[in-house]
């Protein structure tokens, strides 16, 4: 077993440090203030070939792999959460029509995604369908060749700026997954609007928006998979994106762990560095030990899904872990910076209020631990 980073992991991870340098960490704070979408650096990602990091190169695609992309998440976390968010989200929409769609799908859309032209969300969550994802109401009612869509959807991600939609509706009445397909839908489809924009605690440059279809008409051609493959899809990409926001976590938790510990280097009280004081000392090995934790679990989830092994537990392990662990960092390095801690001019104040939302979305915390203890106990009536 080896832990360090191969010559090409080691490329890639200084790439995307160097592009978060200059690219991203100088406006990550204006950014935020602003709840701007910086579509343009989506742009510059995709000359870096990060919009299809699980996607194979016939389709304009890097496919890094897992990995890797743990890597390039941690790296552009460090400067602005919402960024890597965003690009986690269009990576797993490039990734699922790369992986279930038809070859017309993949030549179609893909190779468009992956170079960047367009911008992907993905839309599991509804208001009444959370946690419960299964019991999504909006509705996709075969006709001939097409299929009408009425109901909404919440939480979108990337809402009102992407291009295309991977979207979950049900084709059969009743309950449960079984009847979940999944949909690509365009923007600008008729009967296709958006709802309102979530105001946040935190990740403002990163837009949750609402999606309403009334009767909304997409081709049979827009399915991905077969009729009642959905929910299917959304877990398996799911896989992927649990193990993107522990990367993510990582990121956000280095980056605050980097800040506190110089500023306890410098910031003097009683006559002395407040380094010097166990207290601080204490709490900034803990923000070390838990991150150093949280990237190895990171990192084991990915190979596993890299080498096509079973990686649902270990997805969730390390993205309940990592995000868990980023909340206490921030938390911990804002109150190693006291007051400076708490206004905007450090940027742990940020850190804190973004990463919060970690332990929320990909599937809460409370179910990642019911998928990990399920995969343990097997499912117990
Ligand atoms: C900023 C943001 C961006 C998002 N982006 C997307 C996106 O791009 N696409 C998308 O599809 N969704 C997205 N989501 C939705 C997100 O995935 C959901 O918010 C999440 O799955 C939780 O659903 P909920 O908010 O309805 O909470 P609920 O399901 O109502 O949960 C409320 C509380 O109850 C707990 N709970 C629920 N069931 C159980 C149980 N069985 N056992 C123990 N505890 C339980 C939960 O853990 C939580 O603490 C986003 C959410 C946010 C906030």
């Amino acid at each position: 077993m080896k832990f360090d980073l191969d010559e090409e992991q080691t490329e890639i991870r200084d790439i995307v440090r160097r592009f978060t340098a200059q690219e991203i960490a100088p406006h990550a704070e204006s950014w935020d203030e602003l709840s701007y979408f910086p579509r343009e650096i989506y742009i510059k990602m995709a000359e870096l070939g990060l919009m299809g990091m699980t996607t194979p190169e016939t389709y304009g695609g890097s496919m890094l792999g897992r990995l890797a992309g743990a890597l390039v998440y941690e790296e552009l976390a460090k400067g602005e959460m919402a960024t890597a968010v965003g690009l986690s989200v269009h990576n797993m929409v490039t990734g699922s029509i790369a992986r279930f769609g038809n070859e017309e799908q993949r030549q179609h859309w893909v190779s468009q995604l992956a170079t960047g032209k367009l911008l992907g969300a993905f839309s599991l969550s509804e208001v009444s369908a959370g946690s419960d994802a299964a019991s999504l109401q909006c509705h996709a009612d075969r006709r001939d060749d097409h299929y009408i869509l009425n109901g909404s959807k919440a939480w979108v991600t990337n809402g009102g700026e992407a291009d295309i939609y991977l979207l979950m509706a049900r084709t059969s009445n009743g309950v449960g997954s079984a009847g979940i397909s999944c949909f690509v839908m365009e923007k600008g489809t008729p009967g296709f609007s958006f709802g309102k924009q979530e105001r946040k605690m935190g990740l403002h440059s990163s837009p949750t928006r609402e999606l309403l279809f009334e009767q909304c008409e997409i081709p049979v051609t827009n399915r991905i998979g077969a009729e009642g493959q959905g929910f299917k899809i959304a877990l398996s990409s799911l896989d992927g994106g649990r193990i993107n926001i522990g990367a993510v976590a990582v990121g956000v938790a280095q980056a605050a762990f980097e800040v506190a510990s110089n500023y306890a280097k410098e910031r003097q009280q009683f006559g002395h560095p407040i380094g010097i004081f166990q207290g601080i000392q204490f709490l900034l090995a803990d923000m070390a030990m838990k991150i150093e934790a949280s990237r190895l679990l990171v990192y084991q989830a990915a190979y596993k899904l890299d080498e096509g092994q079973s990686a649902g537990m270990y997805a969730s392990m390390a993205k309940c872990f990592a995000t868990d662990a980023a909340m206490e960092v921030t938390t911990n390095a804002v109150q190693v910076l006291g007051g400076a801690g708490y206004v905007r001019d450090y940027p742990v104040e940020r850190y804190m209020r973004d990463v919060k939302v970690a332990q929320i979305f990909e599937g809460t915390n409370q179910i990642q631990r019911i998928v990990i203890a399920r995969t343990l106990l097997g499912n117990l009536r």
